[in-house]
């Protein structure tokens, strides 16, 4: 009887821990805050940046490297970190969108829905807007599209993350000091709506032909006083005290974004780049805000591109050395704040079939992104290649069978990549179930994604979707404030913290 009580307190108390950790003690925290605050605060967000992203990549850093275990990335050393939960108001899975206006804001909405409310009817203010209005400079710098989810989520207030154009309207109307990274998608409309388009949600869709062109929205933004910077030169000209800038990369990728760090050529300018570029625009005595998106990270975890995922990591990470720098000049008046808006993929580092080894070394074999695949795939297909010159492109880009035993093909490999060939190229019998089609290929070309999965796969990771997950994310954060964001809370407490410690 005395142990059954006592196995009765233990339940009571595991209960009420498990209620004491629910993530809803934010306003409690930040109430009760008395320490120092900071006059600059860095909001990076990596998208589709998960634990297993950051972890990957640290992985990934010691064995190219030939050493054990992990190297952590600039963003992993600093002294606070937390953890949040990232659930949509209509849906448990979240999108950029939904997760971006909760981050920029501090509310909930619905999947879809750019700096408004889940009726589609009411605009939230963003924190951007809100520090904008004291006085601080703001900036924004993405490496996808500025007027992509993430980046809108701070200055647009919109019903669909498909309406480009009207987001783009509203970049110039924000008035902010800086823009900076990819291009603009539609900046002529697009005639039509975007929402049957599934390219066009994760901002791949090129610019259709336009019925109705509307008038250019950087032309709009130039009549608001924006100066719109597209060529190095140009870029390496701006200087501190210029204001009103849209900085767009030279050299687009598809969706009108920065190369990936992968595929970049000599002289191409990165994340890094338009992250100091920012903080040279944006310092000034009062104060400023600024937020850098790694948006590719998400494009290639679509794609279950595993090494070029981690190399959007690192050009991350090299983007938030820029702000450390910075940091280490102003540390008494300095907030970092690192997080991610949802994962993409389900990655994760262990797979069936590689039991308990990891070889993430092997991964440094692959040559380019899948994206870049693809479009060698494309000028094949038009070749109507053979199976063995498609199979000589996958061993060249996936580095398959080089002098290492751990690289080679094994049969149930070229099997799969075979049947891929024959869907891919419309040959042999093709998988007539949809439902097993997509759960092998995704909305990839066939080839690609199962060379790509054979080299995760050796190299011990394991996907389990094309689209994003829930689990929580992790924060981290350095400076002035940075105690707030210790614990297990909600993406909306994010915007709330930088907002109190900001005044704003
Ligand atoms: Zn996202």
């Amino acid at each position: 009887m005395k142990r059954r009580f006592s196995l009765l307190c233990i339940c009571l108390l595991s209960i009420q821990m498990l209620f004491a950790t629910q993530p809803n003690d934010g306003d409690k925290k930040r109430d009760s805050f008395r320490g120092k605050k900071p006059k600059y605060v860095f909001y990076f967000i990596g998208d589709g940046f998960g634990l297993s992203q950051s972890n990957a990549t640290e992985a990934y850093m010691a064995a190219v490297n030939d050493s054990e275990g992990i190297q952590k990335l600039a963003m992993n050393t600093f002294p606070i970190q937390g953890l949040y939960t990232t659930y949509a108001q209509n849906q448990f899975i979240t999108g950029s969108a939904a997760a971006g206006t909760a981050l920029s804001t501090g509310n909930k909405t619905s999947i879809g829905t750019i700096g408004m409310d889940a009726s589609k009817q009411k605009p939230f203010k963003t924190i951007a807007e809100k520090a904008r209005d004291k006085g601080y400079r703001v900036g924004i710098v993405s490496s996808v599209s500025l007027n992509h989810a993430t980046p809108a989520s701070f200055y647009a207030h919109q019903p669909s993350r498909g309406r480009y154009y009207d987001i783009s309207v509203d970049m110039g109307k924000s008035q902010f000091n800086f823009f900076g990274g990819g291009g603009i998608m539609h900046p002529e409309g697009d005639g039509k709506s975007n929402k049957k388009n599934k390219a066009a949600n994760i901002g791949m869709a090129g610019n259709k032909k336009i019925k109705g062109k509307k008038e250019n929205s950087l032309k709009l933004a130039e009549k608001q006083g924006y100066t719109i910077v597209n060529t190095n030169e140009a870029f390496h000209a701006i200087k501190s005290g210029d204001d009103k800038i849209i900085a767009i990369n030279e050299t687009l990728a598809g969706g009108q974004s920065l190369p990936n760090g992968i595929d970049q050529k000599e002289g191409d300018l990165s994340l890094g780049d338009y992250t100091q570029k920012a903080i040279e625009v944006l310092e000034n005595k009062k104060g400023f805000f600024l937020m850098v998106e790694g948006g590719k990270i998400d494009w290639a975890c679509h794609a279950n591109d595993a090494v070029t995922a981690i190399n959007e990591v690192i050009q991350f990470d090299q983007a938030i050395q820029k702000a450390i720098a910075f940091y280490h000049e102003h540390p008494k008046e300095t907030l970092i704040v690192v997080c991610g808006d949802h994962e993409t993929g389900g990655l994760t580092l262990g797979f069936s079939g590689s039991h308990y080894k990891s070889n993430f070394k092997l991964l440094e074999n692959q040559k380019n992104s899948n994206g870049v695949f693809n479009a060698e795939l494309k000028k094949l297909k038009k070749q109507d290649a053979s199976f063995d010159a498609v199979l000589q492109a996958v061993r060249k880009n996936y580095g398959f069978d080089g002098e290492e035993k751990s690289t080679k093909l094994s049969e149930y490999e070229l099997a799969q990549l075979k049947q891929a060939y024959n869907e891919s190229f419309d040959k042999g019998e093709q998988i007539a179930n949809k439902d097993q089609y997509y759960q092998l290929y995704g909305a990839i070309d066939p080839i690609t994604i199962t060379a790509s999965h054979i080299l995760a796969q050796k190299a011990g990771i394991g996907w389990t979707t094309f689209s994003h997950t829930a689990t929580p994310i992790p924060v981290r954060a350095m400076g002035p404030g940075s105690t707030l964001f210790n614990g297990y809370f909600d993406n909306t407490d994010l915007p709330k913290n930088i907002e109190m410690l900001m005044k704003l």
